[in-house]
């Protein structure tokens, strides 16, 4: 478990919200529940677009292929 926003593992437990488990980062104070960190698309799926992108191959293509939006943010920039 680390913290979205600075990837600290300095995390507490905060209650719950809508009965999710709710977690606060000590670094930064960002607030967070654990589901969020599952939300979008997994490691090796953003691996493989990485990999098509360096290739070269445009996001369009990579969205046809993979179905990861090409709105999606990849951490590029
Ligand atoms: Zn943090």
């Amino acid at each position: 478990m680390e913290c979205p926003e600075c990837h600290s593992y300095h995390i507490h437990k905060n209650g719950h919200r809508k009965s999710k488990q709710n977690y606060i980062c000590v670094k930064c104070g960002r607030q967070f529940i654990t589901e969020y960190q599952q939300r979008g698309y997994s490691d090796d799926v953003k691996c493989n677009c990485l990999k098509m992108y360096v290739n070269g191959m445009g996001f369009r293509a990579i969205e046809r292929i993979t179905g990861v939006s090409q709105d999606f943010d990849y951490g590029l920039g």
